[in-house]
This record gives structure tokens, C-alpha cells and sequence, in this order.
């Protein structure tokens, strides 16, 4: 690998680190991250560390591993350590992480008061007892472990950190930071109210994690790294303050061999980027190297290397940690390392990979349409097949499903027509990008026209609105219609799925303010049936463009499906700071002059509420016919020379912008390999049955 056609000032990110006995060969950290696969999916998770380590990480993080049953965290798919049944997957991980000469490390966790047990159906044991604390608000409560429980927790992570040497990893991480995990417990107020040699002060509520490192390096005979991860600052009168932590840590200074630093809360550490700017983290972190002489690692949602270089330079950080930016672009370091800046697939900060987490689906990604996909479909971030037996492809539509179709088929080497009706390229993304907070998606049609640009082999014809005749008259041999969707002017979504009395007031659709136009002054109800971004988003523009916003959505919180992304709370409290007004669990039932009747979706109750417009955030269709209108001429394709007309992405089902990224991908990547559709498109993994099949002879 050229190292010289680099500016020199990157080469700090590749100095290799000691982390007690291992040395990492960079400062690129792939610190643990869910992805929806976990022990479900193990090949799947293998071959997506594995591309990771291909891309250069210095050291890479299997995802939250449970150590033992009596604490799991079903319904969300982690990594499991319960046995040695478990060594095997493991096992495989650890060589897939190191084989391209990364450190291999496994994140421990025990989840304590995060552990509802819905799997293992045993009573969850945590520092004090109580409630449990998740997403989830399950009746269930913890009961504290006493002396016995104790000493059989250190046993059972004892026997954890064999397992997980057995397995071949080269670090153990203690998971305590995010409030999933029970080393933070013990040492946080918050959760520890024991009065016993393992609570009050600071030095008894850091019993635990001493006694566990100490035991780590014991039971692994000093071979293996041993770092612990912690929260930087929990909010709240009880909580571990940054101010504490910072105790903590010039108390333990030399306690672990690396300090592995995240924000708070789940929510605070893994911000979106309309919440949290690059490297938000900084001021929490900062002087915390000077209270060690252990490396400490970082988080910041770090994807410009100029902003990592001056992290190390500045001496905040030894190691640049990563999650998203490693998913959203598993080549990073190889790319810094190589000097191809404008390579780099930046992440976008929307959170839809956590979204895969929280849905027990596997993960996805905006920007990194193969990630988890590495051994489902055998793609790769950085590699496609060459071109199959046909030559040219014609792409209708620049959105995010025409551009990445239009990227994998150019890579591929067809001859690439891409015909977008506007004059710039990314569709939606180019217009959400201005947006309150959006400003980051652009980066997915920036990516891709960067990367399409140099393509002899694809050509971009603007201003080209096609039509059916069009398309005929081309002849293209095969023809994508990425077309995408427009949002619905009228109510119908999923509270109502007919339209309603809708006269006598302005009615506007996100895509006329996205356009410039609608309301910009008076009294808006804005109708969100939707329940992901644009209605909030939408809010605080009509805020900005000085309207008074009357919030009316079916739901019992305004946006409820970023639960899944991670910003529920922040946009409902942006919302009521900006004073927005808000009707939960309210729809319209007539819209009219002067306003609205709207209703309670519970008790049917209705009231007015008066608006000079309204804007509906309801749902999207097709933006234009050409998908139908070439279907409806099928019998001239054969003339025209064209073997196959396929509709992509929100053209042919609207979803948000990572599924239609996924059909452009798609589409690339199977075109002249398509089957007929019989056989399940993705290869999984079947559990093999155990034990002789019982006989039913009653
Ligand atoms: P997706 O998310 O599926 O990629 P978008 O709505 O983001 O869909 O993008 C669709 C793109 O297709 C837009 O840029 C739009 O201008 C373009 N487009 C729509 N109809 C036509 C057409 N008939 N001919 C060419 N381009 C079109
Ligand atoms: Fe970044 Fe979004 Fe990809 Fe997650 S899904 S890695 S936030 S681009």
C-alpha cells in the first residue's frame, strides 16, 4: 500500500499503540456495535467484521456479548456467551477480525438492571433491585445480588474471559457505558444504593470493577488486553457525572489497559446528525488522557480525517473510535491511509442502522447498502462483479436508487444512461438536505455523483423527462425506473385509509415547502400520520418561517417511529421548546374554512381548531406513470430491443432512503443474474435440531 500519497500530516492515525500486552497496528478503532444479527446471524456478523478488517481497522469489536443467561436482553439480538456451545461462532469472529491484522476484542456485558430475562425467564439481578430499565418499560423487576450473587458473578465472568480467550480474541472490554451495563451500575448512585463494602463511596462502588479487571488479567495469565468502556457523564442528581468519572479515573489510572469512553445514555453517545455535530463528545473527553498513562478511546461520529488528526495531535484521544463511520464505510482507514479523501462513503448520522437494532431486524445501512450483506448476498463496499452478458442499461431517475443503481452498474462496466428530469442530482436528498437538521443527507447523493463522475462508461442527461415513447425509442436493453414518489395531498395513510371532507382551506404537502411554497406567517395545523422525520422537520421550518404550529398526529407521541432511531425525546422536547402545540392521539376528521375538526383517537371526543392552512404529512405514491405506462406496452419491448423494464426503490414502493439506496444496489448487483424469483434471494443460517425426534405413539 503507497504510504507516500498521503500528506504526511495523516500519518499520526497510523502509528501503531500498545494496549497492555497487544499492540494495535493503528489508531482506528472499531468500537462494539449492535447490527441486528448477533447470535441469529453469525456467518452474517463473521463476514461483515471480516470486510471491516480488510479495510484496515487497527482493532475491531464484536457487539455486546452476554456472558450469562441469568441476564439477556431478548428482544434485541446481541452476542451470546452463555456456554462453551458458544465458543465456536466466536471463535470464527476472532479470526475473521484479525485477518488482516487487527486486534480482535469482545465487549462483556452483563445488563444488570437492563435485563428483563423475557428469554431465560430468570429473575434479573442487579446492583439494587427494581424496576427494569430498557426501551421497553417490561413489568419486571431486578432483585439485588447479594454476597453469594456476587461471588457468582465473578465466577461466571471468569469463566466468560477463558471462553473468550479460548475463542482467540485479543481484548476483553468490560462493558459498563450506555447504562446497559452493570460495571456502571455499581459504580453509578443512580444504581447503587447498597450499604454494603460494595456501595457508598466512590472507592466501594469501584470494588467491583477493580476486583473484575484484576480477575481478567489473572484468568486470561496476563496474555490477553483488558480495557473498560464507561459512560462519560450521566445526566441526573444520582448519576455518574463527568466530574466523577474523571475521579474515578485518576483514582484507577493505570486500572485497565485501555479507557474506552462513550457520552451517557445510548440516545446521547449515538446522537443523530440533525441533534449532534461530528465529535460533540470533545469537552467531556478532553483532559482525561492527562489523569492516565493507559490510551483512552473516543467517540464523535469521526469521518473527516482532519478532525481525527487534530484529536491525537491535541492530545484527546489515542485512538479514533468508530461505529457508524465503520459501517457507513468499512474502508475508511485504508482510504486515509491511501490518500483517496474522496472516497470515503461518509456516514450521514441518520441512525437507521440503530433502527435494525431496536426492530429486531438486522441492521442497514443509508449510505452502505452491503453492510450485513457480506455473506446474506455476497456483496462487498468496495468490490462488484464484472459485467454480465448484456451491454447497456438506460437509469430513469437521479434519486438515491438511480444513483446507486447507476454507481454498481457503471462499476460493473455496462454502458450507463442515467436520465434525471431536474437539473441536479439525488432526488428527495437534494431537496431534504435543506431542511432544518438534514443538511448531512446530501452526503448520499454527493458520495455516489463523486464516484460516478469519472466513469467514461456512465453518462448523466439533465433536464430529461422521459416518457414511455421515450424509453421505447431508445432501446436500451434493459431500462430501471427510478422515478420515486411525491407525498399524497390528501389524509389517506394509516389512521385513515379513505379521504375525508377537505374544502375551503390551503392545503399543502412537504413537497411544496420543500419547493418554497406554503404558509409563511398565521396559524397552521400541521398532520403528521407519518411518524418518522418530516412532520417534526416540517414543524420547526414553519417555526423558522414564523407560523404558529398547531401539531396534530394519531399517535400518543409526536414521531414515534425514531424511537428506533433514537430521537423520540429530542424531538418532542425541540418541538415543545420551539412552542409548537401538540395534540397526541388527535386526527381530522374535516378540514375546512377556517380550519379543523379533529378527534380523539380513543374517545371519538372532536373539537375545531383554527388554521389559515394545513399541511398533511401523510404518505407518498408514485411520482409519475412511467413504470405503469411501459408495463401497459409490453408487447413493443421486443421492437424496441428492450428485455426488461424494472421499477426501483420509491417509484415502486416509497420507504425511506436507505431502501431505496438498497433496490439501486440491488438492482446493480443482480441484473443478468436474476432467478425467477422462487428461491429465497439471501443465504441463512438454519439451526441444526438436537437430540432424537420424539415419537407421539399415544
Ligand atoms: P428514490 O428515492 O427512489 O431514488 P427520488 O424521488 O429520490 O426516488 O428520486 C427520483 C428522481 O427521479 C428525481 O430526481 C426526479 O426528478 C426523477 N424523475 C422522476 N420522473 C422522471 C422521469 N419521467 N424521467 C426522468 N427523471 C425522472
Ligand atoms: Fe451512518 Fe445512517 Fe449508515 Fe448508520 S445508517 S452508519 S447513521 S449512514
Amino acid at each position: 500500500m503507497p504510504k507516500d500519497s498521503r500528506p504526511s500530516r495523516y500519518d499520526v492515525l497510523f502509528e501503531p499503540v500498545r494496549i497492555g500486552p497487544k499492540l494495535a497496528k493503528n489508531r482506528f478503532f472499531q468500537v462494539p456495535h449492535c447490527n441486528g444479527g448477533g447470535y441469529r446471524d453469525p456467518s452474517a456478523v463473521v463476514e461483515m467484521r471480516r470486510t471491516k478488517a480488510e479495510g484496515g481497522w487497527g482493532v475491531i469489536f464484536t457487539e455486546q456479548t452476554e456472558i450469562h443467561h441469568t441476564s439477556e436482553i431478548t428482544p434485541f439480538i446481541e452476542q451470546r456467551l452463555w456456554d462453551d456451545r458458544d465458543i465456536p461462532a466466536l471463535a470464527r469472529m476472532a479470526e475473521a477480525m484479525k485477518s488482516h491484522g487487527a486486534l480482535a476484542g469482545i465487549q462483556m456485558a452483563y445488563s444488570g438492571i437492563n435485563g428483563p430475562n423475557l428469554y431465560s425467564r430468570e429473575v434479573p439481578r442487579a446492583v439494587s433491585p427494581g424496576p427494569i430499565l430498557t426501551f421497553t418499560a417490561d413489568p419486571v423487576q431486578a432483585r439485588a445480588l447479594d454476597r453469594d450473587g456476587i461471588r457468582d458473578l465473578r465466577r461466571w465472568y471468569r469463566n466468560a474471559f477463558r471462553r473468550a480467550q479460548d475463542a482467540g480474541f485479543d481484548i476483553v472490554c468490560l462493558y459498563g457505558a450506555h447504562g446497559f451495563g452493570i460495571l456502571q451500575h455499581f459504580l453509578s448512585r443512580a444504581t447503587n444504593q447498597r450499604s454494603d463494602e460494595y456501595g457508598g463511596s466512590l472507592d466501594n462502588r469501584a470494588r467491583f470493577v477493580t476486583e473484575m479487571i484484576d480477575e481478567a488479567r489473572e484468568e486470561t495469565k496476563g496474555e490477553m488486553a483488558i480495557s473498560i468502556r464507561m459512560s462519560l457523564h450521566e445526566d441526573g442528581p444520582l448519576g455518574f457525572s463527568n466530574a466523577e468519572v474523571r475521579e474515578f479515573i485518576e483514582m484507577k489510572a493505570d486500572l485497565p489497559d485501555l479507557w474506552d469512553l462513550a457520552q451517557g445514555t445510548w440516545d446521547a453517545c449515538s446522537g443523530t446528525s440533525r441533534f449532534k455535530d461530528e465529535g460533540a463528545q470533545e469537552a467531556l473527553v478532553r483532559g482525561i488522557k492527562a489523569l492516565t498513562s493507559k490510551p483512552v478511546v473516543g467517540v464523535g461520529r469521526f469521518t473527516s480525517p482532519d478532525a481525527m488528526v487534530r484529536q491525537v495531535r491535541e492530545g484527546v484521544l489515542d485512538f479514533i473510535g468508530a461505529a457508524r463511520p465503520s459501517i457507513a464505510d468499512p474502508f475508511l482507514p485504508q482510504k486515509i491511509e491511501q490518500g483517496r479523501f474522496e472516497d470515503i462513503r461518509e456516514c450521514i448520522g441518520c441512525n437507521i442502522c440503530v433502527s435494525g437494532d431496536m426492530t429486531g431486524a438486522i441492521s442497514r445501512c443509508t449510505q452502505n447498502p452491503t453492510f450485513m450483506e457480506e455473506w446474506r448476498k455476497g456483496w462487498h463496499p468496495e468490490r462488484v462483479a464484472p459485467r454480465g452478458k448484456s451491454k447497456r442499461v438506460l437509469i430513469v431517475g437521479g434519486g438515491p436508487a438511480g444513483l446507486e443503481a447507476a454507481l454498481v452498474l457503471g462499476k460493473r462496466g455496462y454502458e450507463v444512461a442515467l436520465a434525471e428530469a431536474g437539473t441536479a442530482l439525488g432526488g428527495r436528498v437534494s431537496r431534504e438536505r435543506a431542511l432544518p437538521g438534514l443538511s448531512a443527507w446530501g452526503r448520499v447523493a454527493d458520495y455516489r455523483a463523486g464516484q460516478i463522475a469519472p466513469l467514461p462508461n456512465v453518462s448523466v442527461y439533465f433536464e430529461s423527462r422521459l416518457s414511455a415513447s421515450d424509453v421505447l425509442d431508445f432501446g436500451f436493453q434493459h431500462v430501471a425506473v427510478a422515478t420515486g414518489a411525491v407525498w399524497r395531498r390528501d389524509v389517506v395513510a394509516r389512521h385513515h385509509l379513505g379521504p375525508i371532507p377537505q374544502t375551503g382551506v390551503q392545503v399543502f404537502t412537504p413537497d411544496d415547502l420543500m419547493a418554497g411554497q406554503g404558509p409563511s406567517g398565521g396559524t397552521v395545523l400541521l398532520y403528521d400520520d407519518d411518524h418518522f422525520y418530516m412532520g417534526s422537520v416540517l414543524a420547526e421550518l414553519l417555526v423558522a418561517r414564523g407560523c404558529r404550529v398547531e401539531f396534530v398526529t394519531p399517535a400518543a407521541k409526536v414521531a414515534e417511529w425514531t424511537e428506533n432511531t433514537l430521537e423520540q425525546r429530542l424531538i418532542q422536547s425541540r418541538l415543545m421548546s420551539l412552542g409548537v402545540t401538540l395534540h397526541l392521539s388527535q386526527a381530522p376528521q374535516t378540514l375546512g374554512p377556517g380550519g379543523a375538526r379533529i378527534a380523539c383517537t380513543y374517545t371519538g371526543n372532536g373539537r375545531d381548531i383554527a388554521a389559515d392552512a394545513v399541511v398533511l404529512v401523510t404518505s407518498r405514491i408514485a411520482a409519475d406513470s412511467l413504470g405503469p405506462d411501459l408495463a401497459a406496452r409490453r408487447a413493443d419491448w421486443a421492437s424496441a430491443g428492450i428485455a426488461s423494464v424494472t421499477v426501483i426503490g420509491d417509484a415502486d414502493a416509497p420507504a425511506p432512503i436507505a431502501w431505496a439506496v438498497y433496490a439501486g444496489r440491488r438492482y446493480g448487483e443482480e441484473l443478468d443474474a436474476r432467478d425467477t424469483g422462487d428461491a429465497l434471494p439471501f443465504r441463512r443460517e438454519i439451526a441444526e435440531l438436537l437430540g432424537a425426534p420424539e415419537t407421539h405413539n399415544s
